[in-house]
C-alpha cells in the first residue's frame, strides 16, 4: 500500500463525512467480510416516543419521577410524556439502573420497578396476565416495559423508535457489496425482529446484556470473520475497541467516538457502504 494513495482515499472519505482515524483502518475496511450493527441510535433514530401507557395517574407520576434519573433514551421519551401530561415529578431518594433490564427506585417510601419481564421475575412480581398484551407491542416493533409498584404489576408503558429513512437503502448496500448484515441489540427478541425486518436484516442476535455486546463479537472473529461493529452508545465501546473495524455514529456518545476507528458524521448509515466502495477503490489503485 503506497502512503499516497492511503492518503488520497482517507481525503476522499473524509469530504463525504467518513473519518478514519488512520490509513490502516482504510486498508482493514478492505478486508471486512461481517458487520455488526446496533439497533437503538444506529439502525433506528434513538428518539423513542411513548405510544401507550396502560397505569393510572398515580402510576404515572411515579414512574416518571422514577425515571428522570436515569439516562437512557427509554427514560427520556417517557419524562417527555409525563411533562407533557403536566404530571409533578416526585423528588428520588434512591435511584439503580439495572443494565439490560431496567431502574429500581425508592420514592417517598414506594418502591418502583420498571423494566422488562426478567427484572419482574427477579423481585417475584407476577406479570403472566398480561404476556399477549406485551407479545403484541412487540410484534410492532415497541419497545414494552413493566411497571412494578410496592411488588405489585401497575401498567405497561410502550415505546416506539422509527428506523432512519437511509437504513434499508444502506443495509442493502452492504449485502450487495457481499457483507454478512447482523443486528445486535439490548432489546427483546420480538421488538428486534420487527425493527430487523423493517430494515432489511436476516441475523438478529437479540437481549444482549451491555457487557456482552463484545462478546459477541468475538465470537463471529473466532469463526475467521474480519467484523465491523457500528454503535453510538456507551455500551458498544467495548465492541467497537475489539472490532476489527469500530465504527462510530457522530450523532452518538464521545466514548463510542473515542473506542472506534472510523466516525461516520451526522449517523448517516449510508456513509458505510461508501466508506467500503472507497476502501475498495483505494486498495485497487494500489495493486
Ligand atoms: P439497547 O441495546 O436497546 O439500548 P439496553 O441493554 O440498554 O438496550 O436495555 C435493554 C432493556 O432493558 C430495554 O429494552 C428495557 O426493557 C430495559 N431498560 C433499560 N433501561 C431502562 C430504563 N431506564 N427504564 C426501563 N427499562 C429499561
Ligand atoms: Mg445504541
Amino acid at each position: 500500500a503506497t502512503p499516497t494513495s492511503i492518503m488520497v482515499g482517507t481525503g476522499k472519505a473524509a469530504e463525504s463525512g467518513i473519518l478514519f482515524k488512520g490509513g490502516e483502518h482504510l486498508e482493514r475496511t478492505h478486508q471486512l467480510e461481517a458487520i455488526v450493527l446496533d439497533k437503538t441510535g444506529t439502525i433506528t433514530k434513538g428518539k423513542p416516543e411513548v405510544t401507550n401507557f396502560t397505569g393510572d395517574d398515580e402510576t404515572l407520576q411515579l414512574l416518571a419521577s422514577a425515571e428522570k434519573g436515569s439516562e437512557h433514551p427509554l427514560a427520556e421519551a417517557i419524562v417527555a410524556y409525563a411533562t407533557e401530561k403536566n404530571i409533578d415529578f416526585m423528588e428520588v431518594d434512591d435511584f439503580s439502573a439495572i443494565p439490560g433490564h431496567g431502574i429500581e427506585v425508592r420514592i417517598s417510601n414506594r418502591h418502583i420497578l420498571v423494566g422488562n419481564r426478567k427484572l419482574m421475575q427477579d423481585h417475584q412480581v407476577d406479570v403472566s396476565g398480561v404476556e399477549q398484551e406485551m407479545i403484541d407491542y412487540e410484534v410492532d416493533g415497541k419497545t414494552a416495559m413493566l411497571i412494578a409498584i410496592d411488588g405489585e404489576y401497575r401498567g405497561i408503558v410502550a415505546v416506539a423508535d422509527t428506523i432512519k429513512e437511509t437504513a434499508s437503502q444502506a443495509i442493502q448496500e452492504l449485502k450487495a457489496q457481499g457483507l454478512e448484515v447482523i443486528m445486535l441489540t439490548g432489546d427483546n427478541e420480538r421488538t428486534a425482529q420487527a425493527i430487523a425486518k423493517q430494515a432489511g436484516i436476516d441475523q438478529v442476535i437479540a437481549q444482549v446484556l451491555p457487557e456482552e455486546k463484545a462478546d459477541k463479537i468475538k465470537e463471529i472473529q473466532n469463526k475467521g470473520k474480519k467484523v465491523a461493529m457500528v454503535g453510538d452508545g456507551v455500551n458498544d465501546a467495548p465492541a467497537l475497541a475489539i472490532a476489527d473495524i469500530g465504527i462510530a455514529i457522530g450523532t452518538g456518545t464521545e466514548v463510542a467516538i473515542e473506542a472506534a476507528d472510523v466516525t461516520i458524521l451526522g449517523g448517516e448509515l449510508l456513509l458505510i457502504p461508501k466508506a467500503i466502495k472507497i476502501s475498495h477503490a483505494t486498495i485497487k489503485n494500489i495493486r
